[in-house]
């Protein structure tokens, strides 16, 4: 049996199997303890955090008017730490060869069904001109993992790629990466090519289910899986983003574990995850969701969000295309900042000059809307769809940039950038509606920017927007 250490090096002792199951069982004892409930909010209205006893312990709350202040509560820290700005992306899928068996994915490589693409440079070119005549400015990369389709100098030549297309007035600012755990080696090339976030979704956290879902393939080893975000760090990665696969093993465990994974980076690197992703399984070819017995109502989905945001109010959440517009409607205030827009789980399905790629993507979407029309939906709700990349390209990243988040927020910096970038989406690629609805919005936000100085600047940089420039940033 292994002893819980929050800064070990190895995955069973940071992320303890019996300090888990003790904290399910101190979170479900205490599901009614009024006095500590209270005192636990108490501490987190600070918004300095929680551990992950304490957040299990809200997770597990079954008394309503403390699950009414805990809704409360994560819409006032979201607020105060991410204000109304909702930063958008899409995802590109460049290959979905694999050599894992992840049970849970159409890309594994046992599936004989699912046609097999990878993008050549050429076709990466199309995409990537395809993503900037929809308005988008920030890409997460996905690839399976295969040492003989997709090695690392692919990945590699294909960051290039993306970062060299200047199409009109598009660009692609900030390229995170989502590929498989690698070596520090690999990692040292990833930073060089100056990826802005390494997403790795662990999947599960319970080591035995965790090798019952991945039977084959290096994904199999679960150490070295769950030790890469260590990894990453080492080399000099400073942005990584965690996540789970909700519907794998039950949701509470990995909850836990979850938190457990951002303390330990926290207490080893003093910088948690950069973001948190919160995807739920779906439907996708040879795979039924109904053949995992964990599914989440979506009243408990919106109380994990609400609880993690409290638990880490610095960390950004994100939630992708895989749910609804009505599930992501709703959790948008309780704690989620980015989400993807316009996007497509296919290997080429961007461009129309790839030609036919039906039946090679990773899940089926709930929402299929284009980029516009969820820009359009945001301002109706009074959000501020923001392209802003600002952050990574100034330096702000890591521990410097948790440090700015947690002494001051970053809303001083985040508002005037996601006007910017707004305006600009307006000026070049919106529809006329979504632009006349986007500049009201403009007009009536500018205002709120707190900084006088700030405030003259950015109504200044608004002219020159429309003189032409782009990319001006804080
Ligand atoms: Fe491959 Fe990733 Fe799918 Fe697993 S989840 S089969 S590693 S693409
Ligand atoms: Fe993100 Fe930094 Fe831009 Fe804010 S200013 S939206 S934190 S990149």
């Amino acid at each position: 049996m292994s002893v819980y250490d929050v800064k070990s090096k190895y995955a069973e002792e940071f992320i303890n199997h019996e300090e888990i199951m003790e904290s399910l069982d101190y979170g479900k004892r205490n599901s009614k303890n009024d006095k500590l409930i209270r005192e636990i909010l108490e501490k987190a209205r600070k918004a300095k955090g929680l551990s992950h006893r304490e957040a299990f312990v809200l997770l597990s709350c079954e008394l309503d008017d403390f699950n009414e202040e805990i809704f409360k509560l994560a819409k006032e820290l979201k607020l105060k730490f991410y204000g109304n700005r909702i930063v958008l992306f899409a995802p590109l899928y460049l290959s979905n060869y694999c050599v894992n068996g992840c049970l849970y994915c159409p890309y594994h490589a046992k599936n004989k069904t699912i046609p097999r693409r990878k993008l050549n440079q050429d076709e990466i070119r199309k995409e990537v001109i395809a993503l900037q005549d929809m308005g988008h400015k920030r890409l997460a990369l996905e690839t399976g993992e295969d040492p003989i389709n997709n090695p690392i100098d692919y990945v590699l030549e294909s960051i290039k790629t993306i970062y060299s297309i200047k199409h009109k007035n598009g660009s692609i600012r900030r390229v995170n990466v989502n590929i498989a755990a690698t070596t520090i080696e690999n990692y040292k090339k990833l930073l060089d090519a100056e990826i802005g976030t390494y997403i790795l979704f662990q999947e599960t956290y319970h080591k035995k289910n965790y090798e019952t879902l991945h039977p084959s393939g290096p994904k199999h080893d679960y150490n070295y899986h769950t030790e890469a975000m260590d990894r990453a760090m080492e080399a000099g990665i400073n942005d990584v983003g965690c996540g789970v696969l909700f519907g794998l093993q039950n949701y509470e465990y990995e909850f836990v574990g979850l938190l457990m994974h951002a303390e330990h980076l926290e207490a080893k690197f003093n910088c948690g995850p950069h973001t948190i992703s919160v995807p739920r399984i779906q439907p996708a070819d040879d795979i039924d969701p109904d053949e995992f017995d964990n599914s989440l109502s979506d009243r408990m989905f919106e109380k994990i969000i609400a609880c993690l945001r409290i638990a880490v109010p610095y960390t950004g959440m994100i939630i992708s295309t895989r749910e609804s517009k009505e599930v992501r409607e709703k959790v948008l205030d309780l704690g989620i900042s980015q989400i993807s827009g316009g996007s497509k789980t296919t290997v080429g399905g961007y461009s129309k000059d790839i030609g036919d790629v039906s039946g090679s993507n990773q899940f089926e979407l709930s929402d299929n809307r284009t980029l516009d029309d969820v820009v359009n939906w945001l301002i109706g709700m009074d959000y501020i769809p923001s392209f802003c990349t600002a952050c990574y390209r100034e330096g702000r990243v890591g521990e410097k940039f948790m440090s700015i988040v947690k002494d001051h927020g970053i809303g001083q910096m985040c508002q005037p950038n996601a006007l910017l970038t707004l305006d600009e989406y307006l000026t070049d690629y919106a529809s006329d509606d979504t632009r006349n609805i986007g500049q009201i919005l403009i007009k009536k936000e500018i205002d709120k920017i707190e900084n006088p100085n700030l405030r003259e600047n950015a109504k200044e940089w608004l002219k020159e927007i429309k003189d032409g420039k782009r990319d001006i940033h804080v």
